[in-house]
């Protein structure tokens, strides 16, 4: 990832308390993160509901290394808020939004963990998809490793993830889109979405794919995929 999209300061800008769009940087993906995207957004996997487990399970993680961070850092735990994730449906808009009350992440985790490719089962993706010579092979490595966090524009043409870490002040708010190479951050700036804690990721489902956002689509999901998950999972439906 070249040096220059790395973590700047926009302190002064976002404190500007009259401007009508929040200060918003935009970030390049590392090449390899376009790439996946591409393969994603245009393959013909059809098992796109693996995407739920993905985020589930990324849920958990984040909720698991708080609990984790609290035994030797009690203070972590002070907003205290319930370790659960909570998924919300909106069957009318096609929006699903998943929240979980873990670690969260600071502006410069989401550059690193949502702009590279860090993570093993990625990196073995790439590995496989190296070593394949012909196209069209490509969607079946998606099931075969799972490309993580990525697998939510499996169903989504737009992901927000507004998260707050215990080890920073301010809630930010990653933006990516379908067919983009490119992604923003920001500050949340609307006070309905601030939570104490954790983080919030809303999919704006693609036309295809919004019958996603049905309560007993989801609970049939997590029944199937997330079964063994530890923390409650709290579904519920946003009323039209
Ligand atoms: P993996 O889970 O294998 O690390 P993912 O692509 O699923 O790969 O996620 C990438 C990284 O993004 C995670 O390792 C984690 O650091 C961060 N992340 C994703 N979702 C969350 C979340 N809900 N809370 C906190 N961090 C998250
Ligand atoms: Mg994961």
């Amino acid at each position: 990832l070249s040096n220059t999209h790395s973590f700047k300061h926009h302190e002064s800008t976002s404190a500007a308390v009259n401007s009508s769009e929040p200060s918003s940087e935009k970030y390049e993906y590392q090449a390899e993160v376009s790439r996946l995207m591409d393969l994603i957004v245009h393959s013909l996997y059809s098992n796109k509901e693996v995407f739920l487990r993905e985020l589930i399970s990324n849920a958990s993680d984040a909720l698991d290394k708080l609990r984790y961070l609290s035994v030797t850092d009690t203070g972590l735990l002070k907003d205290a808020v319930e370790l659960d994730i909570r998924i919300q449906t909106d069957k009318d808009n096609g929006i699903i939004t998943l929240i979980d009350s873990g670690i969260g992440m600071t502006r410069q985790e989401l550059v690193d963990c949502l702009g590279t490719i860090a993570q093993s089962g990625t990196a073995k993706f790439f590995q496989a998809l190296k070593e394949r010579k012909e196209a069209g092979a490509d969607s079946n490595l998606i099931g075969q490793f799972g490309v993580g966090f990525y697998s939510a524009f499996l169903v989504s043409d737009k992901v927000v993830v507004s998260t707050k870490s215990p080890k920073s002040p301010t809630q930010y708010v990653w933006e990516g889109e379908a067919n983009a190479n490119s992604y923003t951050i920001r500050e949340e700036s609307d006070p309905n979405k601030l939570i104490p804690r954790g983080t919030r990721i809303t999919l704006y489902l693609k036309h295809d794919d919004k019958n996603f956002a049905h309560p007993e689509r989801i609970e049939r999901l997590i029944k199937n995929y997330s079964q063994f998950v530890s923390f409650p999972i709290y579904i519920w439906q946003e009323k039209g």
